[in-house]
């Protein structure tokens, strides 16, 4: 019958299947990396564009840690007729690609079956975005655990919206509302939302789709063995609580998993080739005085307008402040008169992690996504906070309201496409208010006291690494207590 009826340590295999996209990408493999730790054989299914994001660490890790495996599946561009090399969610710039890419991860499904068939593992860690993952998993009579991308308040948040619907009661879509039954009183607007939830619109086939979707990986998640969460305890633990203790989750926090990545090689190459040379970077950050940079980058997804991305340039100029700004492509700034003279620009990707841990960073103007604010906790860095759309904007207020080491630059809408809305003088604004006086020194000594617990949870001993310790430990006995 099972394959695991009394695991030997070394024999406990786990099979990770990340999401296509960097955000959900890079933390797995780091996942990966931990589990591997504990000696768990662990190899990580992913597609052929995607391999390099894990691939080409593993090559420097190799020499440091343990195996990892990297099982390559098909891709089926054909079947949903995705141009060629639109294999994660980077590339998808329209509605239709994102809609195309939702159904070319469903088809996964039958290359998984396959890859568990072949290796016989004992679990399968797949992302929440795969709703077939539990299914899949109990066919070969083992455990499927969800990895979430996000951390236990906005995944709090979210339930209280879904279940209350607060939103619905209001009138206009900037009228503030509470978020019901949490440890603190968070307010949101309408504006802030997702689409599909703040429209709520029948008609609209795009978002039943989603909807649906969404729905189905919820209700997988409800059949699973329980979620990873790449957060702490010590960082929201009254949300770690809540999610458990009141909405009923079996979770293990294991985070911030980056802080696996000790070497500066291993810090430098993360998800992708960085568009700067490592010492080129370090010797500018060397050149700078201590927490006098900011630090500038919104992610792997977000798009900005032309009108934007001047409204940051003059901004960052006005602030007098020294800054790296990583400059992703924008829809049509051919000309780039806009950039900015000063500062270091970062066409394409940044070596993230490696600069959050420099002394000369003084503060991240960041979009929240969930690694993002968790790279900077883990650094002792205090964050401008600019949410753009996904689950952001509870990030944000995760930030500003309960940990207090964050200003919102004062985004209002929950959009793709940041347009023009966010004006120079507020981005000045909240720079300085992040980089000068009282109010900074106060918000860099919380962040500084987060960082050290960041490190604490994750060392032996700590509450993360017992978390990952007590799972493993589940995993092994898994038959033999059902
Ligand atoms: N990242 C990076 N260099 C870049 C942009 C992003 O290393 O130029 C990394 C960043 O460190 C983080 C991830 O990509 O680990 C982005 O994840 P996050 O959750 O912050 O945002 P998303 O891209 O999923 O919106």
């Amino acid at each position: 019958m099972s394959s695991m009826s009394n695991v030997e340590p070394q024999n406990l295999h786990v099979i990770f299947f990340p999401m296509i996209g960097h955000g959900h990408m890079i933390p797995m493999l780091d996942i990966a990396k931990l589990f591997s730790s504990h000696q768990v054989k662990t190899t990580i299914v992913t597609t052929p564009r995607n391999a390099p994001t894990f691939t080409k660490p593993l090559e420097s890790y190799r020499n440091v840690g343990p195996k990892i495996d990297i099982e390559i599946i098909p891709f089926p561009s054909k079947e949903t007729s995705l141009p060629e090399g639109v294999e994660n969610f980077e590339y998808a710039t329209s509605p239709q690609l994102v809609a195309k890419l939702w159904k070319a991860t469903l088809l996964l499904q039958k290359p998984l079956k396959e890859v568990l068939e072949k290796y016989k593992p004992n679990c399968l860690i797949a992302d929440k975005l795969f709703p077939f993952a539990t299914e899949v998993a109990a066919e070969f009579n083992i455990p499927r655990l969800v990895f979430h991308g996000t951390g236990f308040f906005s995944l709090c948040a979210l339930d209280a919206i879904t279940k209350f619907e607060p939103h619905k009661s209001i009138i206009s879509d900037e009228e503030e509302f509470v978020i019901p039954h949490l440890p603190h009183e968070i307010k949101l607007t309408r504006l802030k939302l997702p689409q599909h939830i703040r429209e709520n619109n029948n008609n609209n086939n795009n978002n039943n789709e989603l909807v649906e979707f969404l729905k189905s990986a919820v209700e997988s998640e409800a059949k699973s063995y329980g979620v990873i969460v790449n957060s702490f305890y010590e960082l929201e633990q009254d949300y770690a609580d809540h999610y458990r203790k009141v909405m009923g989750r079996r979770a293990w926090h294991i985070g911030p998993v980056s802080l696996c990545n000790k070497e500066n090689e291993a810090k430098f190459y993360r998800g992708k080739d960085s568009s700067i040379d490592e010492h080129d970077c370090l010797r500018w950050l060397d050149s700078k005085k201590e927490s006098s940079v900011m630090y500038v980058c919104f992610g792997t997804l977000s798009m900005f307008s032309t009108s934007q991305l001047r409204e940051i340039a003059m901004g960052l100029e006005a602030s007098g402040q020294e800054f790296i700004w990583v400059v992703k492509g924008s829809k049509d700034n051919e000309t780039e008169e806009w950039l900015p003279k000063k500062g270091l620009i970062i066409r394409g990707w940044a070596p993230q992690v490696l600069i959050l841990d420099h002394k000369s960073i003084g503060g991240f103007v960041t979009h929240c996504g969930w690694n993002s604010i968790l790279e900077a906790v883990s650094c002792g860095i205090p964050m401008v906070t600019w949410p753009i759309f996904s689950e952001q904007f509870y990030n944000e207020k995760l930030v500003t309201e309960i940990l207090r080491i964050g200003v919102g630059v004062g985004a209002k809408e929950w959009k793709r496409t940041v347009d023009a809305n966010v004006k120079s003088e507020d981005i000045h604004e909240a720079i300085r208010r992040v980089m000068v006086g009282d109010e900074a020194l106060e918000m860099r000594s919380k962040a500084k006291k987060l960082k050290q617990k960041a490190r604490l949870a994750i060392d032996v001993g700590g509450s993360s690494y017992s978390d990952l310790s007590s799972l493993i430990h589940q995993l092994r006995s898994y038959h033999l207590t059902q």
